[in-house]
């Protein structure tokens, strides 16, 4: 989520689009929506890890979208090439079903150093463009926060469940791996915060529009 944030704001204000936040987290994880459909027998890092299934669907977006859909498909690209970097992946299928990748998150502290360094990077990048101070405040579209919040646990728990990994234990074994999941955590704190900065606001405005019509009647 870190690394599509980065390149897609960044591709974003090269191009003067402005990425929302939630989207720019957001676009990074659709590969991994694979996962949801675990139940129907879906394999994890298929047909939605390969440039050839998504040629047609940028191809498309970018017809109809144009320069708009250009930060969004970078997001996406983003996520191949970090699981080219950490894992592999069979990015020429159905052609070719070979697994292409480099594995550095088979070394802990590869992986580390990739997670925490996106968070820095992204953090920094947030508080400049102003998105780290909006996020915070008490505005009905940080209710928005709440998507990539649910998509982050949801992932992260059916992944877990379908491998049989107790969080717990897996994610606070040695070093390394304890700095990955301390990100995550980091990320779902701040995303929870924001997403309840949002409902409070829904919550009031409803408020002062019924004690507003209660002092009408
Ligand atoms: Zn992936």
């Amino acid at each position: 989520m870190a690394w599509s944030y980065i390149f897609c704001k960044s591709t974003g204000r090269s191009l003067n689009i402005n990425v929302p936040m939630y989207l720019a987290l957001l676009i990074g994880t659709i590969p991994d929506f694979d996962i949801y459909f675990f139940f129907a027998g879906s394999y994890h890092g298929a047909y939605t890890h390969s440039i050839l299934t998504w040629s047609p669907i940028f191809i498309t977006l970018l017809f109809i979208f144009r320069k708009i859909a250009i930060p969004y498909l970078i997001g996406i690209s983003v996520h191949f090439l970090g699981d080219f970097l950490t894992n592999e992946i069979p990015f020429l299928l159905p052609i070719i079903g070979t697994d292409f990748g480099l594995l550095l998150g088979n070394n802990a502290y590869y992986a580390a150093l990739l997670e925490i360094g996106a968070l820095v990077v992204a953090t920094f990048i947030a508080y400049s463009n102003g998105d780290l101070r909006s996020s915070m405040q008490v505005l009905p579209k940080n209710m928005l926060s709440f998507i990539p919040l649910i998509v982050l646990v949801s992932l992260t728990l059916l992944f877990a469940s379908e491998f049989n990994i107790n969080l717990i234990q897996h994610g606070f074994q040695g070093l390394s791996i304890s700095l990955i999941s301390i990100s995550h955590i980091i990320l779902a704190l701040f995303l929870t915060l924001s997403a309840f900065c949002g409902l409070y606001a829904m919550i009031s405005t409803k408020f002062l529009i019924k004690n507003r019509k209660g002092l009408i009647a």
